[in-house]
């Protein structure tokens, strides 16, 4: 059977949702979302409406280092005069009422395309030719849709490094639901990016033993210098064992049903040397890292394979394989067009979000509308997290010509003042001299995610120092340093 559509999505997703249900409910567009069954589909695939983000992805994430998250409020209360407990966490129960909330939230999602007047349609969608494409249902059944326009919106998924014996390790995917690890067990992570970093939080909070294995000098490449590194000792101090320049080269099974992580690492008083004037490689040495489980969150890459685009010749990144797309999200075939993770811009849920609801405007609102990717605030949730909107300060010495004034507030919140934790918050502001705007805020310390949100408004306001220091501030509270720093 033949239908007409305006629109058809493939990937119920942030961004396939919000573009499907603004065009079909606000724009009145007839639209079709086409999306996997609930749950594990292959070893590496998820599906179910609310994609990525709401199924494996932030939600659980959250839920995750909420459950963590407790063992730090018992240790602190005790300072508080609450008499010492011995917790402890029931790891299936936990993750028993996070699937219930997981699935209540895949229904609201499937509830919300429904109220839009999306017609959802489970199954794997493949582009046959730049207006048809086809549904593959998982009981054999194959339907095609006629449309005018197609939006690819199939986000990405997680990648393993090609050493031997990756086939062992879990990713995000699986931590999410990791309930066979003995209580007290060890877990080693590799990567040092958001996931990696989040999960290090997790599950040292939960009560395991965290290795977590970095190739690089500092976890979170690409934020600010002195963040990374303040993220690097807090792991450190809640005990997560930090293993610097250390580079994973196989895993093997154990004899005690476990894994070892064998690893590199710079050989200690090693260094580079030069032979005939040539710079030889950094000497090496092994070491090993025994675990119940590996967790690789060494990156993700975009799901754009067997699914048609490019017989449709939709062209796609040579390195990424991510589908090229303009300012409007348009791909190069014309009817074709494609957001969020896929594309690989910036990977983020509130980012797609921002691509769908422009790209349903572009399409039937009449307004040609490009996403906006300045002053975009994100947050790591380690603990304690880590917010940030804005220029490192690296970027802002290498944009301006350093004519930049930095801002630094460094204190221990008023809690540790009786629980004793040692930790510090840290808050860092970038101004302008010429304009006197603030070009970037980024701090470590509890409700980091919280405040950034309003910086973010401040800066895509293009606030002025001036204009912060006028705000009076909330008292007492941490977020009041950002209008009170000198
Ligand atoms: P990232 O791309 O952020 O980080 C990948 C990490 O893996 C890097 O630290 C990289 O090291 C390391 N790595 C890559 N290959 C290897 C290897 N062969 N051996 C050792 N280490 C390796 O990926 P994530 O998986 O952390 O996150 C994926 C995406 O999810 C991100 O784009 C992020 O935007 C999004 N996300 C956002 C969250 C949030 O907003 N809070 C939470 C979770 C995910 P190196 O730095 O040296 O290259």
């Amino acid at each position: 059977m033949s239908e007409e559509y305006d629109l058809v999505t493939i990937g119920a997703g942030s961004g396939g949702v919000r573009a499907s249900r603004l065009s079909a409910g606000q724009y009145g567009a007839k639209v079709a979302v086409i999306e996997l069954p609930f749950g594990l589909v292959s070893s590496d695939e998820v599906g179910g409406a609310g994609g990525t983000c709401v199924i494996r992805g932030c939600v659980p994430k959250k839920l995750m280092v909420y459950a963590s998250e407790f063992s730090e409020a018992f240790d602190d209360a005790e300072g508080f005069g609450w008499s010492k407990v011995k917790p402890s966490v029931d790891i299936k129960k936990f993750l028993a009422r996070k699937a219930k909330e997981i699935e209540r939230l895949n229904g609201v999602y499937g509830q919300i395309l429904d109220k839009a007047g999306v017609e959802c349609i489970e199954g794997r969608g493949i582009v046959l030719d730049p207006h048809t494409v086809e549904v593959r249902a998982s009981d054999g059944s194959v339907r095609q849709l006629k449309t005018k326009n197609i939006l690819i919106a199939t986000g990405g998924r997680a990648v393993k490094p090609p050493i031997d014996g990756a086939e062992l390790a879990i990713t995000s995917d699986e931590a999410l639901v990791l309930d066979d690890v003995p209580e007290g067990g060890t877990i080693a992570i590799v990567g040092a990016g958001y996931i990696a970093v989040e999960f290090a939080g997790i599950f040292s909070g939960l009560g395991y033993k965290v290795h977590l294995v970095i190739r690089g000098e500092q976890p979170l490449r690409g934020f600010d210098e002195e963040l990374r590194q303040l993220v690097g000792t807090n792991l450190g101090k809640r005990g997560v064992d930090v293993h610097l320049k250390t580079s994973p080269t196989k895993l093997e099974k154990n004899a005690d049903g476990g894994i070892d992580l064998h690893y590199e690492v710079p050989k200690k008083g090693g260094g580079k040397k030069e032979k005939n004037g040539e710079k030889e490689e950094e000497e090496k040495e092994k070491g090993m890292i025994s675990c119940h489980k590996v967790l690789f969150a060494t990156g993700r890459k975009p799901n754009t394979r067997g699914i048609g685009l490019e017989d449709a010749g939709v062209q796609l990144d040579e390195k990424s394989k991510a589908v090229k797309v303009d300012e409007y999200s348009h791909t190069n075939v014309p009817s074709i067009w494609s957001i969020g993770d896929c594309t690989d811009r910036l990977n983020l849920t509130p980012v797609a979000l921002m691509e769908g609801r422009a790209l349903a405007a572009t399409l039937f609102g009449g307004k040609p509308t490009a996403p906006d990717y300045e002053n975009v605030p994100s947050a790591v949730f380690c603990q304690p997290p880590l917010g940030t909107v804005g220029l490192t300060e690296a970027e802002a010495v290498e944009k301006l010509a350093g004519d930049i004034d930095v801002y630094v507030s460094k204190f221990k919140p008023m809690k540790n003042t009786l629980s004793g934790r040692d930790e510090r918050t840290f808050m860092k502001m970038l101004v302008h001299v010429p304009t006197d705007r603030v070009i970037g805020c980024h701090m470590v310390g509890p409700e980091a995610a919280e405040i950034v949100q309003g910086l973010g408004i401040a800066l895509k306001c293009n606030a002025t120092k001036a204009q912060f220091d006028s705000c009076v501030g909330v008292h007492p509270s941490a977020a009041e340093e950002w209008v009170t720093m000198t």
